[in-house]
């Protein structure tokens, strides 16, 4: 048994992307706190998003956006890299810190921060190499791994990320048992094999069809790729990599901004404002990024409710943009019409000879579309909703009741990071970071939200570490605040 239990605060953290990564880096650089990071892939620190990607996939942010409160910051290891930055830096005016690099980069910036903070070597922060499949209090805070070892400490952080995608319900004639089914778009072996000139389907017209779209393009995909999904949106685009000219003012006050449809008012007429001033829209949504989450938290759930159902959509294809030079990518696969993307829902897939053959229900026409491809690729983004999932260690968590899946499917209930029980009691041991946390903050899932969630944890914990046994009441106000500022 692996015992870190000590005076001080000892955190296990489950998951080594790029929430687990940071909050080790950020807790064993403070005071009285001593970390284990438990991941199961050979190298912690990429985690999926910086980890399952190619050459041609480009962060969704230029450099700046990244930077994190490391050393050396991002953009002075990529110098230092030596990547092969021109195209990056030509798009960007030659200036780094607004330029789209491959996301690669980063995992391996945050993979070699967490080796050089291990090999520091202060016995302050460990990595363990596992999968957690427990998580209990009993007798002591701590988790079981699949191998048999349980690692105890003071405290435990979920940052287990991104989970892959749930398969569309429709009738699936077998084929989501069949090889020519990849339920998991991250793990392109599934694609090995494939003859260059098949037709390929991909559920999904988010972030996650374009990985898998510039990939096969990447591999000199010449057959057709339909992607089918309700709106038949595609994300938009960045502009002005450059940066020149005006920004936009923060504007939107959580007091303003009461339900979806006000909320959206007021950023269609900042819209308006912006474009009288030659700002592009893109502007203003960033400008509205750093208030979402207080919005959000003050919506009742019948808000929330109507903007997933009716919002969501639009939200995601102007937040989540693409690097322009993604969507180079892309536009001579549209032109061409070897990528078709088809608004419609997948009504069944059927095994034939040879590959699959789906049929699509047209949005609005209601037309039948008929397909014959040879693989489906599930693209419908991150699962998330944790009520029925058979997944440990969160299944025998929600059993317990130690877990509360939200009732709108985003992740699990908190209060700040602090896990929320069946109960409604937050934790004072169990903590949750980065896309499951959605629930509370909404907008949790990207690396500049993620960061002001670590840094408001780590600060949590570091006073929790100077009055170890005070009550727990004070403990869970602490934790509480921790929305806060995000
Ligand atoms: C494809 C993609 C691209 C993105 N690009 C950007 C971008 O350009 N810019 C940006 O700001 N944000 C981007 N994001 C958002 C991204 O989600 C966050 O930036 C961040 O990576 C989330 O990190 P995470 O550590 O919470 O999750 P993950 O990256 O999913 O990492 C979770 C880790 O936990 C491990 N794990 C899970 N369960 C267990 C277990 N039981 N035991 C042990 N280990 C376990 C996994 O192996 C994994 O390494 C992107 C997201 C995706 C999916």
């Amino acid at each position: 048994m692996l015992n870190v239990w000590e005076p001080n605060i000892s955190v296990v953290i489950v998951g080594g992307g790029f929430s687990g990564t940071l909050l080790a880096l950020a807790a064993a650089a403070a005071p009285r706190l001593d970390v284990v990071l438990v991941e199961r892939e050979r190298v912690a620190g990429p985690g999926l998003a910086y980890g399952a990607c190619g050459p041609d996939h480009l962060l969704n942010v230029p450099v700046a956006r990244m930077e994190v409160g490391l050393s050396p910051t991002f953009a002075r290891w990529l110098v230092a890299s030596g990547a092969d930055l021109s195209a990056a830096l030509e798009e960007a005016g030659g200036d780094l810190a607004r330029a789209f690099v491959p996301r690669a980069l980063f995992g391996a910036y945050l993979a070699e921060r967490l080796e050089e903070a291990l090999a520091a070597g202060n016995g302050r922060l460990r990595r363990v190499r596992g999968d957690v499949v427990r998580v209990s209090d009993r007798p002591v805070p701590g988790v079981q791994l699949a191998d048999g070892r349980r690692i105890e400490g003071s405290h435990v952080v979920l940052a287990t990320g991104n989970l892959p995608p749930r398969p569309p319900r429709c009738r699936d004639g077998g084929v989501y048992d069949s090889p020519l089914f990849v339920p998991d778009p991250w793990h392109w072996e599934d694609l090995n094999g494939l003859s260059s000139d098949a037709p390929v389907l991909l559920i999904g017209s988010g972030l996650t069809m374009v990985d898998v779209a510039v990939m096969l393009a990447g591999r000199g995909h010449r057959g057709p790729i339909w992607s089918v999904s309700r709106h038949g949106l595609l994300p938009h685009v960045h502009v002005d990599v450059a940066g020149r000219g005006p920004g936009c003012e923060p504007f939107l006050h959580p007091t303003e901004a009461r339900d979806p449809v006000t909320a959206l008012r007021f950023i269609r007429a900042a819209v308006a404002r912006a474009a009288e001033q030659r700002v592009p829209w893109q502007r203003v949504m960033d400008a509205v990024r750093p208030v979402v989450a207080k919005v959000w938290a003050g919506w009742p759930r019948v808000a929330r409710e109507r903007f997933l159902r009716h919002a969501r959509t639009y939200w995601d294809i102007h937040r989540h943009r693409m690097a322009p030079r993604v969507a180079a990518v892309l536009e001579p696969l549209l032109a061409s019409g070897q990528l078709q993307v088809v608004p419609g829902r997948i009504t069944s897939l059927e095994l034939v000879p040879g590959g699959v053959a789906a049929t699509v229900r047209r949005r609005q026409s209601g037309r039948a579309v008929a397909l014959e491809v040879a693989r489906v690729v599930n693209c419908t983004g991150p699962r998330s909703d944790f009520a029925g999932l058979a997944l440990p260690p969160f299944d025998a968590l929600r059993e317990a009741g130690r877990i509360t899946p939200d009732a709108l499917g985003l992740g699990i209930e908190t209060h700040g990071s602090a896990v929320v029980d069946r109960h409604g009691h937050a934790s004072t041991w169990l903590f949750a970071l980065g896309p499951l946390t959605r629930p509370a903050f909404w907008e949790v899932t990207a690396v500049p939200e993620i960061a002001v969630q670590v840094h408001q944890l780590v600060d949590q914990l570091s006073r929790a570490s100077l009055a170890p046994h005070r009550p727990d009441a004070r403990l869970i106000a602490d934790f509480v605040n921790l929305g806060e500022g995000i």
